[in-house]
């Protein structure tokens, strides 16, 4: 696994972490993030309430950024 740095242009760099889904089940409100339980959407079933997926469930990937190194001067 490669670490990606992204270079803003002012110079900063970002290292994106690992995106994560989730899901958003119609059923029951579970919400479902982790890979395995992704891994299901969208031919599966809920692992909470066991009802299939509709496929109009909310689904949200956040990608998390850190910055691994300090960024001064602004907020
Ligand atoms: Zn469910």
């Amino acid at each position: 696994m490669s670490d990606t740095i992204i270079i803003m242009q002012d110079g900063s760099k970002w290292k994106p972490s690992t995106s994560s889904d989730t899901v958003h089940c119609v059923n029951c409100a579970n919400a479902v993030d982790t890979p395995e339980e992704i891994a299901s959407y969208p031919d599966g079933n809920c692992p909470d309430c066991g009802e299939t997926w509709t496929g109009s469930e909310k689904r949200s990937t956040k990608i998390v950024v850190t910055a691994p190194e300090a960024i001064s001067g602004e907020t």
